[in-house]
């Protein structure tokens, strides 16, 4: 064995998993003497030499022009940008944590994976669901893991033929994305005019090749699908399954549980709903949730207890395997079981009112200024539309820009995609009325603007360090070297 890359996880069966060390060998003296001579430089190297103070002065200049939840209203719809208590980031730092080695036997870091066991714990109640596996590095990461569960699933079963993904036109662009990576059609329907999946829609696209459906509740525009019930029936009778994205459980967390709406599956995003700061790229966790009938296809290793009292890791058989090394994002895992502890049930549930009733709030308040494209309450997030700016030459990312320059990011804009210039605004039930009633007052102030100086809004920003930028030009060009 020595010398071998460590065996962490022994599979099969029902036993617990086996932790060997890595038997690291001692880096050789004299490495000059294995390498190639022509590899070797000639002279050291040129490291830039700065003084301490000048390199902190750079850096906290830089951060001083980004925009974060911790300086100001960040309402990116979808993205339930959140005030992340600080008391997390202590807790997920703490030594016996962060010191934590992922190839330590597992003796030695039982607290780890007590913290592990009782999140997995946490969130089956949270869902409703039977078992958790907490691998997924992202919501996104967390569709594919479960589409693949799926289609293990379906080969186990016979149903292999089951090949379509149904999604409604409203969903978020990572759905038909994952269904597609995991090897599946997607089929999109269109939504009623209400916002809600349009249940003639479904049936005609239901049949015995659909695998299943996925879904987001509320949906992407803010609307609780109040026939949950029934749209589930009528996928299970015809053998598909129901998938739940979880990015918009910040509604309903502590109220109502996918489990009992008849969802089959679910990811959720601990760095949304469960406060890790988030933005730029990550970290993120998308833990995976299922009913029994699928907990053998979650991925190995989950973390168990054992009849002693003691943690370990379990492996099935018929897992699809590792989807993430070693124990996944575990800075994030800790945040959310430190959320979820300091909230408990009743916080958890005022959370979710709090981001409801904020969200009304701002809906009501802002409904005459632009065009609401549903009628109705919404749930933590809602949809308006700049189209009645048209007219003056003004369109959503006018004002989106315009935003920047009252100190507020502005909210998620043209999507979803079946909304004419969508702007998509949560914010959230950590901020305060005066906040947003300043964001109110913003956005009011803009559809003045627009009718009485429509080029002040295309010129915007004004106040940032760079004006306006070619976002899509430089996606589409990028410039990755300097000239010289
Ligand atoms: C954020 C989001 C996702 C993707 O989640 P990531 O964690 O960013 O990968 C999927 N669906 C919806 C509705 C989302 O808002």
């Amino acid at each position: 064995m020595k010398g071998d890359f460590p065996t962490i996880f022994e599979r099969g069966g029902n036993g617990l998993s086996s932790v060997e060390l890595p038997s690291c060998s001692t880096p050789s003296k004299d490495i000059k003497k294995e390498l190639p001579e022509t590899a070797l430089r000639k002279s050291p190297p040129k490291l830039p030499e700065v003084p301490e103070p000048e390199l902190v002065r750079h850096y906290t200049a830089l951060s001083r022009r980004n925009h974060g939840v911790d300086n100001g209203f960040y309402p990116l719809g979808s993205c339930t940008m959140k005030y992340n208590p600080k008391m997390n980031e202590d807790i997920a730092a703490m030594d016996a944590f962060s010191s934590a080695h992922p190839l330590a036997p597992v003796e030695a870091v039982q607290g780890c994976l007590e913290a592990m066991y009782g999140l997995q714990e946490a969130i089956a109640g949270i869902t409703g669901m039977d078992a958790v596996c907490l691998q997924g590095a992202a919501g996104a990461h967390g569709e594919l893991t479960s589409l693949m569960m799926l289609k293990s699933y379906l080969k186990d079963i016979g149903e292999e033929s089951r090949n379509r993904i149904i999604v409604p036109d409203s969903s978020h662009g990572t759905n038909p994305a994952s269904a597609t990576l995991a090897g599946f059609t997607t089929v999109q329907i269109k939504s009623g005019i209400d916002g809600k999946i349009a249940l003639a829609a479904l049936e005609a696209a239901l049949g015995d090749d659909v695998a299943g459906l996925m879904l987001t509740n509320p949906n992407t525009l803010g609307i609780f699908e109040t026939e949950i019930t029934k749209i589930a029936d009528m996928v299970h009778s015809h053998g598909g399954l129901l998938y739940y994205d979880g990015a918009n459980l910040n509604a309903i967390a502590g109220i109502a549980r996918p489990g009992d709406m008849g969802f089959d599956m679910v990811h959720l995003n601990l760095h949304k709903t469960f406060s890790t700061p988030h933005g730029g790229g990550g970290p993120g966790s998308g833990p995976v949730a299922v009913k029994a009938a699928l907990e053998k296809y979650l991925p190995n290793p989950k973390v168990v207890k054992n009849s002693d009292g003691s943690y370990g890791f379990a492996c099935h058989e018929a897992s699809i395997g590792m989807v993430k090394s070693f124990w996944g994002n575990f800075g994030v895992m800790l945040k959310a079981l430190a959320y979820i502890f300091s909230l408990g049930w009743e916080g958890l549930e005022k959370a979710s009112e709090t981001a409801v009733l904020n969200a009304n709030y701002c809906l009501e308040m802002l409904k005459n200024d632009y065009v609401l494209p549903y009628e109705g309450r919404c749930m933590h997030e809602f949809v308006l539309s700049a189209e009645n700016l048209a007219a003056y030459g003004v369109r959503a990312m006018d004002v989106a820009k315009a935003l920047i320059d009252y100190g507020i990011h502005p909210p998620t804009i043209y999507f979803p995609l079946i909304v004419k210039e969508a702007l998509m605004i949560e914010p959230t039930e950590t901020e305060s009325k005066q906040t947003l009633d300043g964001f109110i007052s913003a956005m009011k102030q803009i559809a003045k603007t627009a009718r009485e100086n429509p080029q002040a809004l295309r010129d915007a920003p004004k106040t940032t360090p760079v004006g306006r930028l070619d976002e899509v030009g430089a996606a589409r060009n990028p410039v990755l070297k300097s000239g010289k």
